[in-house]
């Protein structure tokens, strides 16, 4: 309980962090990042590296302006508590959580990019991958679980082609960002095995159909837009770790 209590603390803690991220990267595919207030001009991310470590009030506003340069107040700070103290029920060594936590921080940014300009920046996606291939790789050496490990690989490269494969076939429903989410999550899920990388793929396709009828019906989509996948796909995988706890 203690622990869960204390997730969902770091969770919120680093929403603020993970607002400058969402600000930096909510922009469109042909521009890299943004820096500025788009209503006032006021830097609210430094370029290079620092814009990695800096922060956004939980408000949502610009401080020079007020103006709304993000999700709404607390959204962000809500989403990384919940996922966060989900993943410590979910259990598992120090290492383990590290690897979900990191996960979960790079995919509360992706949810919201996601929904703002359909995209899912190779920069969260893949560094993503490589900090759980990282802590996952030392958890697996600590607890002597290398043929586990190896397999959840093979599981998140086998999600990774078949999302490859429906991109292929079908390029207006999604795109290469999910390809990379499905190799972050097929590593994730395979890691308790390949039962739950099914049972996560699954709920991520019908959470993606309520979200888009949703859209229908509240008429924030017509039948020919494009709808953000990742959220759908991360929350799925998330639905498959409470079940399996
Ligand atoms: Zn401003």
């Amino acid at each position: 309980m203690l622990l869960v209590l204390l997730a969902a603390a770091v969770g919120a803690l680093a929403g603020p962090m993970l607002r400058a991220r969402i600000f930096r990267h909510s922009v469109p595919a042909e521009q890299w990042v943004r820096t500025d207030c788009p209503s006032c001009g006021h830097r609210l991310v430094p370029g290079g590296w620092r814009g990695l470590v800096t922060v956004l009030p939980p408000t949502g506003r610009c401080p020079g302006c007020r103006e709304r340069v993000g999700p709404a107040f607390g959204l962000v700070e809500a989403t990384g508590a919940a996922s966060f103290a989900v993943l410590a029920l979910v259990g598992g060594s120090w290492l383990e959580l590290a690897a979900f936590w990191w996960i979960a921080a790079a995919g509360v940014a992706l949810v919201f990019i996601d929904v703002a300009v359909h995209r899912l920046p190779d920069s969260l996606t893949l560094s993503a991958f490589a900090g759980a291939l990282v802590l996952l790789g030392a958890a697996a050496l600590v607890d002597d679980r290398l043929s586990g490990f190896g397999l959840a690989v093979l599981y998140g490269l086998a999600l990774a082609f078949c999302y490859l494969v429906l991109v292929l076939v079908y390029p207006a429903g999604m795109g290469l960002g999910d390809v990379k989410l499905a190799l972050v999550l097929g590593l994730a899920l395979g890691w308790f095995g390949g039962v739950v990388v099914v049972l996560g793929a699954a709920a991520g396709f019908l959470l993606a159909g309520l979200y888009a009828a949703a859209l229908l019906v509240l008429r924030r989509a017509g039948r020919k837009d494009s709808i953000a996948h990742g959220p759908a796909m991360l929350g799925g995988a998330l639905v498959a770790l409470v079940v399996v706890a």
